[in-house]
């Protein structure tokens, strides 16, 4: 294949490319969305490979490594919980930032091309900012993996002097970044590289491991983002056009999302990265002074269904919880039964509800629940008042009054659905244990408020099935 025609099939991976992007803006469209990023990468992968720059004699270790690789993926794709996605996704990244780090020493110790002048210094300044992005997402995805999945606890590390410890390790970082220009051969240039790579790796470690479990949603697409940053650098080391563009929209494209989170929960970008918001959660909450004091009301799944049979309205409010008892499909049925009988249903949706950016809308989606009654929380956080039931299920933190009431809140300023303002709110959980962000929450013990005890599924089923008969 000519490197003209390669450079059409990049410039037409791109437009696809971008195309996907528009299309997982919508849930009506993310399916073609999708699509359109499949072709996008196969074309992509097939001009690369079938390109110019690559010798037949490469093309077995390609094609190795595209069966290897191609293999895991399918099988980790296929084993993989709803639950699990989230920390999927961060080892995703982590690998991102492996290819940057480890195409960078390549380039840098690959004599088959010679540079020279101010272009060696290019290349060489595109070699180390590379390594750098690389090993910060590596290391940082690797541990935002281990908080994810509950391996490392969610509780803020924070090391004594821990700003000036980072300012230390950038001006080092910049110091050996001169040591590695200057260098006279690759064999002088490598100790400055690896000492950057190893101050990058504690970087990216320390940094996430100061980020506290309610700042996590952040964490995520903030690494989304520096994944796409490293492989733009990526694309700078290999000369290769569609891996600078494509990274440049995966990194922005993470900018905006982390941006949006940031003010889904009213937290400062720059705050979230100095770190210490939040404990490690899923521990009973303790009552501290000042904090709620009270019995709660438990309720029946029979009464529950009484309750929703009499009402006109009724608002749901999914979260964590609905996704780990894979409760999504009963939700439905319930949805379906009651719409039937006229009741005005609505689902309302927190920009952070779940584990990771959309959890909640990909699992209404696979339920098939309409898309046309999801709704985002702006949308419908007004029409509280005119509900008859809100029923959250296995949400905590997104539906916690103290984010509104109480500034010494570790959540304070968050904004959340006001489920209490419905005439009855029913929370469905198991226990009285925190959620993520480990506080505890003043809403189960509301006068209106009812607490269904158990499995969401099966307590769904039960509601389910009392509401049949
Ligand atoms: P929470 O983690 O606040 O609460 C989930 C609740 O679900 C728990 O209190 C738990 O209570 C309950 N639960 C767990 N399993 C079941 C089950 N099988 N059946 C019924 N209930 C169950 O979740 P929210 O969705 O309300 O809030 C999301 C939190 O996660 C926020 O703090 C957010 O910052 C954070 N986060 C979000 C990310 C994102 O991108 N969306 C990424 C990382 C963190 P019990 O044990 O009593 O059943």
């Amino acid at each position: 294949m000519s490197a003209s025609l390669v450079t059409v099939a990049y410039i037409g991976a791109i437009i696809l490319f971008i195309l996907s992007l528009g299309g997982l803006s919508n849930p009506e469209s993310s399916r073609r969305g999708n699509l359109y990023g499949m072709i996008g990468m196969a074309l992509a992968v097939l001009a690369t490979v079938f390109g110019p720059r690559v010798t037949l004699a490469g093309i077995p270790w390609i094609v190795a490594a595209m069966v290897i690789g191609g293999s895991v993926g399918l099988y980790a794709a296929k084993v993989v919980k709803m639950t699990q996605m989230p920390e999927l996704v961060a080892l995703m990244h982590s690998l991102v930032g492996l290819a940057a780090m480890l195409v960078g020493f390549a380039s840098y110790i690959d004599t088959s091309v010679v540079y020279t002048g101010v272009e060696k210094t290019i290349h060489e300044v595109e070699i180390y900012i590379g390594i750098l992005i690389g090993a910060v997402t590596f290391s940082g995805s690797v541990i935002a993996f281990g908080k994810l999945s509950g391996k490392i606890g969610g509780k803020p590390m924070l090391l004594p002097g821990r700003h000036w410890l980072n300012l230390a390790g950038l001006l080092v970082v910049l110091w050996f970044g001169r040591e590695f220009i200057n260098a006279g051969s690759i064999d002088a240039g490598m100790l400055p590289l690896i000492v950057m790579t190893v101050i990058a790796l504690l970087f990216g470690i320390h940094m996430v491991m100061a980020i506290g479990g309610a700042d996590m949603p952040v964490v995520v697409s903030m690494l989304n983002s520096y994944s796409g940053w490293a492989a733009a650098a990526t694309g700078f080391m290999l000369s290769n056009d569609l891996l600078i563009v494509v990274g440049a929209l995966v990194g922005s494209s993470g900018a905006i999302l982390s941006y949006i989170m940031c003010r889904a929960m009213n937290r400062n970008f720059i705050s979230v990265i100095a770190g210490g918001f939040g404990t490690g959660g899923g521990t009973v909450a303790k009552k501290k002074h000042g904090e709620p004091e009270g019995e709660v009301t438990p309720i029946s799944a029979q009464e529950t269904a009484e309750l929703l049979k009499d009402a006109k309205s009724v608002i749901i409010v999914p979260g964590y919880g609905m996704a780990v008892a894979q409760a999504q499909h009963t939700v439905f049925e319930i949805t379906k039964l009651l719409r039937e009988k006229g009741v005005n249903i609505r689902f309302g949706i927190h920009p952070v509800a779940g584990r990771m950016p959309g959890h909640m809308n990909v699992l209404l989606a696979e339920a098939k629940v309409p898309y046309d009654i999801v709704m985002e929380m702006d949308e419908l956080n007004d029409d509280f008042p005119a509900t008859d039931v809100a029923m959250v299920i296995g949400a905590n933190d997104i539906v916690n009054p103290a984010a509104e009431d109480d500034p010494t809140s570790p959540i304070a300023g968050m904004p959340v659905l006001q489920v209490w303002k419905a005439k009855t709110s029913i929370v469905m959980k198991r226990s009285m244990a925190s959620g993520y962000a480990g506080v505890d929450n003043p809403l189960f013990y509301k006068d209106n408020n009812r607490m269904l005890f158990g499995d969401a599924k099966k307590m769904l089923h039960e509601v389910l099935v009392a509401l049949k008969a």
